[in-house]
């Protein structure tokens, strides 16, 4: 068999600027197919929604715009990623296939045992690369820092000379064999209300915090509708790649050094710092996915109350600041974090729900889905790591404190467009002639809180700390934060979450 193509295959990493593996078979110097496969498991995967594959849709439009000019262009197929390669094996031979490492569920993790074992058997040369400053199987962070600072602080962008890239295109006759069925509609059509993928995006949102919309950043990052302006909103790009991770970095570095920005910087580099850091966590610990970080605290047994549940993820708990989150979320892809932890402690603690079914709920909303970040904050919300300070939320105050006219509520919630501030986020205390007078009755346009909020937390904080208390559980401490957290840095686990 003749080994004559390389293939660059692309995974969360859409983009053709500092690219390691679109590095390395440009040096190889080889006809590279460069390859994307919108995977029908991964499509089918409960964690994902039609809104990420539109995402990602839109990611690799953009980059065949930035690669017209190089005579190139991404192959895609819609299609499992093996069956793929074994007909270019077949047809053409491959003699390397380059791409970035993934730190991802259990399901992609399984598929890359499976083209490695592919490799194998076919003696392929399959070349991997870092991008998000993690480490492979890693059981301790002695040196993780200084190896993250090495990858993403100071190492120089990779330079990708295009210029010199030897495509090749398979014949129509074989692509036809391997592309698969045409991606629904819904997929390939733009939705104005998500933010809309790719490079060119990337940077304008990169640009335009780094220069003006960050000068608010701490002090608007948990108002639920201010933050939509003076958060960076990178998070979806960083989890499909349009950017890379040290592009952030590097970036936000030298550009925010005005005293305006200097505080701000510090606490946006600190973030993309924690972004490795949970990433680390599922990396090390792929069962995170499943289990429990403590697992003494499976014990747990959270419900699985279809009543509530449906009430949580749909947006009609009675209690609007929840409530608007919700639709919020549905309707755009995005919260921020606060109002994030928010949504998982009100399931989780006040509803005493499920963790994994919440979990899963929220990944599809979430137009950013990263599965480190993700999994480790739900672990830390739901109080499942039991080491991290627990923040039980009360949705009342929280309102208050992060939407205090009512404006994001009202937003959301438009039943309760006229109601008034006074009784904007407990509006089933309006007497019934004041239900009349805002055009909102209780239990008809607007529920009635499913449970007693402050009640519900108080009952399950005390059940939850006999477990967190129990000395089966703090057992468990050294050896989680042996695997977990980052020791002799000057600083303890909790700050850098
Ligand atoms: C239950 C829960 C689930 C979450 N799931 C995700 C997820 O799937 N994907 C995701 O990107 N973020 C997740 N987050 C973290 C955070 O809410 C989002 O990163 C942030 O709201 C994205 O907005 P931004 O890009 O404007 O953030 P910025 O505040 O501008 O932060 C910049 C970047 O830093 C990283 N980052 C920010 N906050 C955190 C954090 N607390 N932990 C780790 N990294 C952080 C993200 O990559 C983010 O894009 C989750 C938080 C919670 C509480």
């Amino acid at each position: 068999m003749n080994q004559n193509i390389n293939i660059v295959w692309l995974k969360r990493d859409l983009r053709i600027t500092d690219h390691a593996p679109l590095q390395a078979a440009i040096r190889a110097g080889q006809p590279t197919i460069l390859l994307y496969c919108f995977e029908p498991s991964l499509m089918a995967h409960p964690n994902y929604s039609e809104r990420h594959w539109r995402f990602i849709w839109e990611s690799l439009e953009d980059m065949q715009t930035a690669l017209k000019p190089y005579g190139c262009q991404v192959l895609i197929c819609h299609n499992e990623v093996l069956p793929v390669l074994s007909v270019l094996q077949e047809e053409y031979g491959i003699r390397q296939i380059f791409s970035h490492q993934e730190t991802g569920i259990k399901l992609t993790f399984d598929r890359d045992i499976a083209v490695k074992k592919f490799c194998q058997k076919h003696r392929i040369d399959w070349q991997e690369y870092d991008q998000d400053g993690v480490i492979r199987g890693l059981k301790h962070r002695k040196n993780w820092v200084q190896y993250w600072r090495k990858t993403i602080t100071t190492h120089p962008m990779i330079k990708v000379e295009m210029t010199h890239f030897q495509s090749f295109e398979p014949l129509y006759s074989i692509y036809k064999k391997i592309k698969g069925e045409t991606l629904p509609k819904a997929i390939t059509t733009p939705h104005p209300d998500f933010q809309k993928g790719g490079a060119l995006l990337a940077w304008r949102y990169l640009k335009s915090f780094t220069e003006k919309r960050a000068t608010k950043y701490m002090q608007q990052i948990s108002k639920p509708a201010l933050s939509r302006q003076s958060c960076s909103r990178i998070s979806p790009y960083l989890a499909v790649g349009n950017v890379s991770l040290r592009e952030a970095y590097q970036w936000a570095k030298t550009t925010m050094n005005t005293s305006e920005m200097k505080w701000q910087q510090k606490n946006f580099l600190s973030r993309l710092r924690w972004r490795s850091h949970f990433m680390q966590k599922l990396e090390s610990e792929w069962q995170l996915e499943f289990e429990p970080t403590n697992k003494v605290l499976k014990a747990l047994d959270r419900d699985y109350d279809e009543i509530l549940f449906a009430a949580w993820a749909e947006g009609r708990t009675g209690v609007p600041m929840v409530d608007a989150n919700m639709r919020c979320l549905a309707a755009t892809g995005f919260t921020n974090f606060r109002m994030r932890a928010m949504l998982v402690s009100f399931a989780t603690f006040t509803l005493w729900q499920d963790w994994k079914r919440v979990s899963k709920h929220l990944s599809r909303l979430f137009l950013d889905f990263e599965p480190g970040i993700h999994y480790g904050q739900m672990q830390m919300q739901a109080g499942l790591t039991g080491y991290n300070t627990l923040r039980i939320y009360n949705p009342y105050i929280q309102a208050e404190k992060n939407d205090p006219d009512g404006d994001f509520v009202r937003k959301w919630l438009p039943e309760l467009t006229n109601v008034p501030t006074p009784h904007i986020f407990r509006p089933h205390l309006m007497t019934p002639m004041e239900q009349t007078f805002y055009d909102c009755i209780i239990g008809k346009d607007y529920p009635q809180p499913i449970v007693n909020v402050e009640e519900n937390n108080r009952k399950y904080r005390d059940h939850y700390w006999q477990y967190r208390n129990s000395p089966a559980t703090k057992a468990m401490l050294p050896q989680i934060l042996e695997l977990h957290c980052i020791p002799n840095d000057g600083r303890s686990d909790a700050m850098w979450e």
